[in-house]
């Protein structure tokens, strides 16, 4: 017979679970009359399962909702999460009690868990894949891993006498004792350990005479244990800050309402016009109240240079800010984890997953760059930073900044129609009009050149020249890696592609092979066609790679550096390189979008943007906003000192209003030509977008499988929906498979949802194929 489980069991796909709404008060679990509740439902980890367990008296006071639990589940030990406490549980047999806690506290606070559900609900994801979401993976499988170290002190001095005998019979005993004589503190064993390897047996003996007092201490790997920060007070504002910072002041204080409703803050201002410095001031405010408070920014920016202004700020409280980013070590994001946890962090600053940060008592959350992409995550659950942060900020009561120089036009809408509060800064806080842009047009550069190819105009080469002259700085930005992006073949037209990817493989050159981008498949490259044999195939198109050996050649004398990932493969790299710039050890910094944002180097008077196309010709509606974006961000790193910046912009379509918009540093106007036709045609921010995905290696079936969903989900489409044909993706093909796609879009999200859902549920998936769904999609390929 097989084991009975004590349990319900609620069959858990995709959110077919119920979900408590999660902006209605719902009446706590009651406890049993001895004060606390009999029953605790778990969440398996790893099973789609949701059980019952009773709690034992021992573990009354550890379980708690949020406590990951381990449980008997058929004859094995599996790990859960309590996701209810019940008084009674609606299954008849006896149920099995809880084995033990995992942890002494709950690792979600009832806040996260709510903004779980939530999650759960809108991105139609289990909530157990969104609650291991919630956790590093260091933390889900290492729970309380940490290094120690001990802590030596010297219980007694001896006399000169039993130090004589000593120094003769056990010399680095008589070392040891020495050593911690003339120590200020307590001495840590590892330190001890650099200069006598044998000290841990010989500490040990020292204890069992009572000489020495040893204290076994936990030991942080701290990211920052090597970096001084030296403080740096804030800012009188401007004018305009102050109106900004006043507003936002307003809401974090307690007496103008408790706990604070104010609508999250839009702040809206150009590169340099003091965000970052309103951000550290409204901090400032919070921490004054005892409350905590987190900070998102995008991953590529999570500099150095960021982290630092932060830790430079709080510079008494150095331990107290924890960051998390995902170039950490597996045990740095262990322990700066725990710093959150244990309650020893006031403020968190990390990348798009830190939103699951465990703060409690958060009085403020910040989104920088909010426009940024990288805030949605592009596997399961596929969320958007940025939307979660509004959502838990209503949750835990607190003010919630989104700011941008280029806001994405779903929050300027917002902020349009009231539902955001926008504070504008029009203004650079050096009081400097923002860097002349200059657009060249490179259909006039072709012509000119005899391949008709370049990568550097006349019009830059010259003004990189004056530059150097000077000794002033220059960025060239170009957003693509590698030598040349395409190997053709000049006799039949054949390009070398990736064989299981529709794209062409990039030539790397340093280490001479060709990349799939997609897969990271590298080969050796050909030295004749592979379709007829022929050897005149031919290099095309150019990487950072191939730009940074162009102007190498160009420019001789010149201290040049490439900033992307494939030169900052090393730890420390980036940051290294970057100060090298800012101290002005190099002249020239070559990269992509590594170096487009939030980077501050007062000495460059001089960015090129040497192929802005790039963005512009991707098949995506949000194509023309990136690129305004993109443009827009590389401009505010010219001119951040003294001297007027200049940037120059390559570009084959210069009258895209992308480019004219940015040339004029007019964010307004451009916002309003743009939403007129998303309006127009139905699209973000006056629809949410639902994008259907199916792939397969069997190209046949994952077509057919889609287009089944669709006719499907078309036969009871909820009203306002609008949506395409189901079509290949623009990336055919990705790692061997197949891929199809059905784009639909709703200006009523939830009912469209449910309806998803329901046809979801009642649909069994041949084998061989995986069918994704992407709400509010930021990806279209
Ligand atoms: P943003 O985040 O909007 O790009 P920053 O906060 O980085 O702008 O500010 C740009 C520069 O101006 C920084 O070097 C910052 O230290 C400085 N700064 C900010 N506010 C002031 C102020 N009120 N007075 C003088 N300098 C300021
Ligand atoms: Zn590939």
């Amino acid at each position: 017979m097989p084991p009975r489980l004590s349990s319900i069991i609620t069959r858990m796909s995709a959110g077919h679970h119920a979900q408590p709404n999660l902006f209605e008060e719902s009446a706590p679990n009651a406890p049993d009359s001895a004060g606390h509740p009999l029953v605790a439902r778990v969440l398996i980890e790893d099973a789609a399962l949701e059980l019952d367990y009773s709690i034992p008296e021992a573990l009354a006071s550890r379980v708690q909702l949020g406590t990951r639990v381990h449980v008997p589940l058929q004859r094995h030990r599996a790990a859960g999460t309590v996701v209810q406490l019940l008084p009674d549980s609606s299954y008849h047999g006896k149920l099995k009690p809880i084995t033990d806690t995992i942890g002494t506290r709950p690792v979600f606070p009832e806040n996260l868990l709510k903004l779980a559900h939530w999650a759960s609900t809108y991105y139609l994801c289990p909530l157990r894949i969104v609650l291991r979401a919630m956790l590093p993976e260091s933390v889900r499988k290492k729970p309380e891993s940490f290094l120690s170290d001990s802590h030596l002190t010297l219980a007694r001095m001896p006399d000169a006498a039993e130090m004589e005998k000593l120094h003769k019979s056990a010399p680095i005993q008589a070392r040891i004792i020495e050593m911690l004589h003339n120590h200020k503190g307590p001495a840590a064993l590892s330190e001890l350990r650099k200069e006598l390897p044998r000290a841990t047996q010989v500490v040990h003996i020292l204890v069992k005479k009572g000489i020495v007092d040893r204290a076994e201490v936990r030991v942080e790997r701290d990211p920052f244990h090597d970096e001084e920060f030296i403080a740096n007070a804030p800012h009188t504002l401007t004018e305009e800050q102050r109106i900004a910072l006043d507003k936002i002041l307003i809401a974090l204080d307690p007496s103008f309402s408790n706990p604070p409703t104010s609508k999250p803050f839009l702040l809206h201002g150009v590169t340099g016009s003091g965000k970052t410095e309103i951000y550290l001031q409204a901090i400032a405010k919070v921490l004054e109240q005892k409350k905590t408070a987190l900070v998102l920014v995008p991953e590529i920016s999570l500099t150095p240079q960021t982290i630092e202004r932060f830790k430079a700020r709080f510079s008494e409280g150095h331990q107290r800010i924890a960051v998390l980013h995902s170039h950490l070590s597996d045990g740095e994001r262990h322990d700066e984890w725990y710093k959150i946890h244990e309650g020893r962090a006031d403020i968190v600053i990390g990348a798009r997953s830190a939103i699951f940060a465990p703060l409690e008592n958060l009085g403020l959350i910040i989104v920088d760059e909010e426009h940024e992409p990288s805030y949605k995550q592009e596997e399961s659950p596929r969320y958007q930073a940025r939307d979660l942060a509004v959502v838990r900020a209503k949750l835990e009561g607190c003010a919630c900044i989104l700011g941008s120089a280029t806001p994405c036009l779903e929050s300027f809408e917002n902020a349009q129609t009231g539902k955001y509060e926008l504070l504008n800064l029009t203004k650079r806080t050096d009081g400097k009009s923002m860097p002349l842009i200059r657009i060249v047009d490179m259909r006039l550069e072709r012509r000119r050149t005899k391949d008709g190819f370049s990568i550097l105009s006349d019009r830059l080469r010259i003004a990189v020249e004056q530059r150097l002259e000077k000794q002033e700085q220059v960025i060239l930005f170009l957003n693509r890696r590698g030598f040349n992006t395409a190997l053709t073949c000049l006799k039949c037209g054949e390009t070398a592609n990736c064989p299981d990817c529709s794209v062409a493989l990039t030539f790397h050159k340093t280490d001479n092979r060709l990349v799939c981008h997609v897969c990271g498949t590298r080969q050796l490259p050909p030295s004749k066609c592979k379709a007829c044999g022929d050897p005149s195939i031919r290099f095309g198109g150019y990487g950072t790679e191939r730009a940074e050996e162009t102007i190498r050649a160009i420019f001789k004398t010149a201290r040049i550096a490439r900033v992307d990932t494939d030169t900052m493969q090393r730890k420390n790299q980036l940051r290294d390189t970057l100060r090298a710039f800012r101290s002005q050890k190099l002249d020239i910094l070559i990269g992509t979008q590594m170096i487009a944002k939030g980077l501050d180097f007062p000495n460059v008077t001089l960015v090129g943007v040497l192929n802005a196309d790039l963005a512009l010709n991707l098949p995506d509606f949000r194509a023309a906003e990136r690129t305004f974006q993109l443009l827009t961000q590389v401009a505010g790193r010219s001119g951040r000192g003294e001297t007027k910046g200049e940037v120059f912009i390559q570009t084959y379509a210069p009258h895209s209003p992308a480019v004219q918009f940015a040339r004029h540093a007019d964010y307004a106007g451009y916002a309003e030509q743009e939403l007129q036709h998303r309006k127009q045609f139905h699209y973000p921010p006056f629809t949410h977008v639902v994008l259907i995905g199916c792939r397969s290696k069997q190209e046949a079936l994952a077509e057919f499988t889609l287009q089944s969903f669709a006719t499907r989900v078309k036969e009871k489409l909820p009203p306002e929906t609008h949506h395409g044909e189901v079509c290949p993706s623009p990336l055919t093909k990705a790692h061997g498979q197949f891929r199809f796609q059905w784009l639909l879009r709703t200006a009523r999200v939830r009912p469209l949802l449910a309806h998803i859902q329901s046809v979801l549920s009642s649909m069994t998936l041949p084998e061989d194929i995986i069918l994704t769904w992407d709400v509010d999609a930021m990806s279209l390929m």
